[in-house]
């Protein structure tokens, strides 16, 4: 299929692109990769009269290490994270989420802020933006705001952001030394959304479990921490009975949806199983780095 008519245009300047967002009066759309943004054209999803592409703005594709954080360009393609030496000693949980989105080719030309952006429920980023506690820099003709992802997704391809408004940066805080972590997915083929995945962070505090954090995504419309699931573990010794009271609570919060790939219950089920395996991975990291 091909897509409807647009005109195109070309930013030179973050100021540019969000003067072209207004001046098309929200009947434009920014285009970083395209990998999202192109098939939904050509199934006509979006009638866009104007494609403003950012891809010529120079600076806009960065890791950066800011002390307690890590700065991320919105025109990072997935690809650079993968192989960034920084991520992943920073960040490993968002290392190792990065072989999971899409095929190599598409991690070549999708980016952070696309995908943030279009806010698939099942996608690895904004999951990880969740997960993490990602703050987002956004532009508009009115100047800079910085909001909380935690506050960014609203529903499935759904956003905060303005018709005017471009994402700009992504902030990170770094993992704090010794941090466990895990990543687990399940997708029903390699490179395919997942069905359900869940990435811990947490700490090893005197043999209690400390600073857990929990994200989950493909069980709702949005990607979601499992902030009872947090609280339930928070200060408690590791113990089977302490996992599966966080499981069952998982279990009991998502509510995933039916489709073509899995049913609502096998996803439920799905997603119990991949935090089982995951607290049980991101403990044995902490309680390494523990005692090394
Ligand atoms: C076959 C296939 C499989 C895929 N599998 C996965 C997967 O497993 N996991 C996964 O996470 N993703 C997957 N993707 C999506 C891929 O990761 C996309 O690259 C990503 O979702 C969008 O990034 P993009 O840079 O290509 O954005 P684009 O397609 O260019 O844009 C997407 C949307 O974001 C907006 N946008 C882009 N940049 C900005 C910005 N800076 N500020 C404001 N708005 C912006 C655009 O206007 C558009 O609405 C898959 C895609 C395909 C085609």
């Amino acid at each position: 299929m091909k897509p409807p008519p647009f005109d195109y245009f070309a930013a030179d300047s973050i100021e540019a692109a969000v003067q072209a967002l207004a001046d098309a009066g929200g009947d434009g759309k920014i285009i970083a990769g395209g990998q999202s943004l192109m098939p939904m054209l050509n199934f006509r999803l979006l009638r866009p009269s104007v494609l403003i592409d950012i891809n010529r703005i120079p600076d806009l594709a960065y890791v950066r290490d800011d002390g307690e954080c890590i700065r991320i360009g919105p025109l990072t393609r997935h690809r650079t994270l993968e192989t960034s030496s920084l991520v992943a000693e920073q960040l490993p949980v968002l290392h190792e989420a990065m072989g999971y989105v899409a095929h190599l080719a598409i991690r070549n030309r999708g980016t952070i802020g696309g995908s943030l952006s279009h806010a698939d429920p099942a996608a690895e980023l904004p999951m990880m933006s969740l997960l993490l506690d990602a703050r987002l820099e956004i532009q508009s003709l009115s100047g800079r705001r910085t909001i909380d992802a935690r506050d960014f997704f609203l529903g499935a391809l759904t956003t905060d952001l303005d018709e005017g408004e471009m994402l700009v940066e992504v902030r990170l805080t770094k993992l704090r030394k010794g941090t466990g972590w895990a990543f687990e997915e399940v997708a029903r083929r390699s490179g395919d959304f997942a069905l359900a995945s869940v990435g811990i962070t947490l700490s090893h505090d005197d043999g209690k479990i400390s600073n857990v954090r929990i994200g989950l995504m493909g069980v709702g419309e949005t990607p979601m921490r499992a902030t009872d699931a947090e609280s339930l573990l928070a200060g408690q010794p590791f113990s089977e009975t302490v996992v599966t009271a966080a499981v069952d609570s998982i279990r009991r919060t998502v509510e995933p949806n039916t489709d073509l790939h899995a049913s609502s219950d096998y996803r439920r089920h799905l997603v119990g199983v991949l935090a089982e395996q995951a607290l049980s991975k991101a403990w044995q990291r902490a309680t390494q780095a523990a005692h090394d």
